[in-house]
């Protein structure tokens, strides 16, 4: 019976190892002419049938050259590499049949039938075996002489020239002859591995809007000569010796050693100074907006893993933010990771819908008391992270395509929902919040209608709240949309007034009828005098204009009777109710029905 064959032990370093194979992309199969020579000068040399370059991955040893073998690559447990990457030096075995590890291999007992094997380990700089340069006979041999080792050793060492050079050819980027971001990741793992002290910094140079416009005005030539003229700035500021990076078309980075300890401030300073200058290109002055985002590492802090989008994330932020350089903050990165979670998860809830529901707040007529509308408002129960508001996921879908689908299922379930509450003789309005990216094209307002009519609600008890920020992108485009749905025969409110732009002038085009005054006015109303005139000229500016005034966030009675004195419309907020679930809210209009909805008028203290 066939014994079992013995694999060779996994080397202590071998997550690194696997990473820099990968990384020198050695298992590539397009053929090399250097390597195919090395081969062929192994096989004469030592008059061997087969001689090879092999290079172990995770799973499989591959053949990057080899000459008297059919085969590309073998399972890795079968590789006499994994043995020879162990040591560093030549592993010899004279005959596999004499030799407990390898003699039920599957490569001495089959195809090509190794009997004889002697490999020399292929390790880089920083003592990474990569595999073997080898020679095989099918018949054993007597140990080799001291000239072939060191000959099998050369023609190693030829192998690794090689690889360096191929490395070094992948790591420059092409338009600028600097280092690239692989180069800079390489380097970096290096200093780690000799337990450096090393800072890592990234610079961002231009916001993506900039250079979207520049391309567009002037072409991508003129980017990349601008970019040129940048490097030359930036290799100015730098200290001597000090190399420049190139991670991605509009970023650069450097690494600052031990030797540059107690200086690091001061070359931020310079270089954010050097760019206050413009850069010229072409005749054409251009103001660089310079992010240095700072990264001290440690070899002791291995957790560290993802330190270059952390680093360039903090370039990112230093940009944005106009604060010119801006350390790593564990703050930063932890609302990105929450951010990252939540979209994942959110994307599997907007997929299947199960962990979304619709809550349900009241608006009342402040004379009357009646419920003249219901605003859905979006909720999520997250599997581990428990309830999450709309006020934070919400804008972070916003900047995802996330947010069409999650902005239908809100117009599908909403207008159900209105059409059930119809059926039970409830005539509130239903009003849902629409988001900017909702009026990026006419699907949703389309949509929204054609919903409306399959499930026979009347457009006039449906309600479009929108912000001003909507209107940010396309004015005009928002404008012919909310026109459209306002000729179906929708209300269209304008949410959060008062916090935008408030431009009345513009705000008169739109066709909206409401206004909802927003949350900060109507919680500041006990503050002070102040605050009162600001909201109270709102309401009656709003009032005389045309528009119905909606006040959001009422929480207190003398709120609520100031809001009345000054003639406000309607009000919504806690002292009324919150938002509920859609059975809740049938039994909490039951109730405020047989009240005749005029309790929380006449006894407001009762309710607090
Ligand atoms: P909004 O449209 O201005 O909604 C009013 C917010 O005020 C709601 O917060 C509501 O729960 C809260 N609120 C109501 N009365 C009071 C009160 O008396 N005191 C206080 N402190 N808060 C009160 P919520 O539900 O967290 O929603 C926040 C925002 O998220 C909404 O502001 C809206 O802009 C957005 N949102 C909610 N649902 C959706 C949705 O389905 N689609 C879109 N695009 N946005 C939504
Ligand atoms: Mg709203
Ligand atoms: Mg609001």
């Amino acid at each position: 019976m066939a014994r079992a064959v013995v694999p060779a032990p996994m080397p202590p370093n071998e997550a690194e190892r696997q990473f820099r194979v990968q990384q020198l992309c050695l298992t590539d199969s397009t053929p090399d002419r250097a390597f195919d020579r090395i081969v062929a000068m192994t096989a004469e040399y030592f008059e061997a049938p087969i001689a090879l370059i092999s290079i172990l991955d995770e799973q499989r040893q591959w053949f990057r050259a080899s000459v008297g073998l059919g085969v590309r690559q073998t399972p890795r447990r079968d590789a006499f590499c994994g043995y020879t990457i162990l040591g560093r030096d030549v592993l010899e075995v004279p005959d596999t049949a004499q030799d407990e590890r390898f003699r039920d291999n599957p490569l001495v007992t089959g195809p090509p039938g190794i009997r004889f094997y002697a490999g020399m380990p292929l390790v880089t700089e920083d003592g990474l075996g990569l595999g073997s340069l080898c020679v095989i006979d099918t018949r054993p041999r007597p140990p080799l002489s001291a000239r072939d080792r060191s000959m099998l050793r050369h023609f190693a060492g030829l192998a690794m020239g090689r690889i360096a050079t191929l490395r070094d050819r992948s790591y420059i980027d092409e338009p600028t002859g600097l280092f690239n971001r692989l180069r800079l990741e390489a380097d970096v793992g290096m200093a780690l591995e000799r337990r450096e002290h090393l800072v890592v910094v990234a610079a961002d140079m231009l916001s993506p809007r900039f250079v979207n416009d520049i391309v567009n005005a002037l072409g991508y030539p003129f980017f990349n000569e601008l970019m040129l003229a940048m490097q030359d700035r930036f290799q100015s500021l730098l200290p001597p010796g000090c190399l420049l990076y190139k991670i991605t078309p509009t970023r650069f980075a450097f690494l600052l050693g031990p030797a540059h300890r107690g200086l690091e401030q001061g070359l931020y300073e310079r270089i954010l100074g050097g760019f206050h200058a413009p850069v010229m290109c072409r005749g054409i002055p251009v103001r660089a907006e310079v992010g240095l985002g700072v990264l001290p590492l440690d070899a002791g802090r291995r957790e560290r893993q993802d330190w270059l989008r952390l680093v360039v994330s903090a370039a990112n932020e230093a940009r944005d933010r106009d604060i010119g350089w801006t350390h790593v903050e564990p703050e930063i990165d932890r609302a990105q990771q929450r951010a990252f979670a939540l979209l994942t998860g959110l994307s599997r809830a907007v997929a299947t819908g199960e962990q979304l529901w619709l809550a349900y707040q009241p608006v009342i007529e402040l004379a009357t008391g009646q419920c003249t509308a219901v605003e859905a408002l979006l909720r999520w129960r997250h599997p581990t992270l428990g309830p999450i508001g709309p006020g934070e996921f919400i804008p972070l879908a916003e900047k995802t395509a996330l947010i069409r689908p999650l902005s239908r299922w809100v117009l599908q379930r909403s207008v159900e929902q209105a059409a059930a509450w119809r059926r039970r003789g409830f005539a509130f309005k239903v009003a849902i919040n629409v988001s900017a990216q909702d009026f990026a094209g006419p699907s949703y307002i389309d949509l929204m209608i054609e919903l409306l009519a399959r499930h026979g609600v009347d457009p006039a008890g449906f309600k479009l709240e929108f912000t001003e920020s909507a209107l940010m992108r396309d004015p005009k485009e928002v404008a012919r949309l909310l026109h459209r749905a306002h000729d179906a025969g929708v209300t269209i409110a304008i949410d959060d007034f008062g916090t935008g732009y408030s431009n009345w002038t513009y705000l008169r085009d739109l066709p909206a009828s409401v206004v909802k005054l927003d949350q900060s006015f109507v919680r500041n109303l006990g503050a002070g005098e102040r605050d009162r005139l600001l909201a109270r000229t709102i309401i009656e500016l709003a009032g005389q204009l045309g528009y119905r005034v909606v006040a959001e966030g009422i929480e207190t009675a003398e709120t609520l009777a100031l809001l009345r004195q000054w003639g406000c419309d309607e009000g919504q907020g806690y002292l009324i109710a919150r938002p509920m679930t859609a059975e809740a809210l049938a039994q909490w209009m039951d109730a405020h029905r047989a009240g005749g909805g005029q309790a929380l008028l006449r006894k407001p203290d009762a309710l607090q």
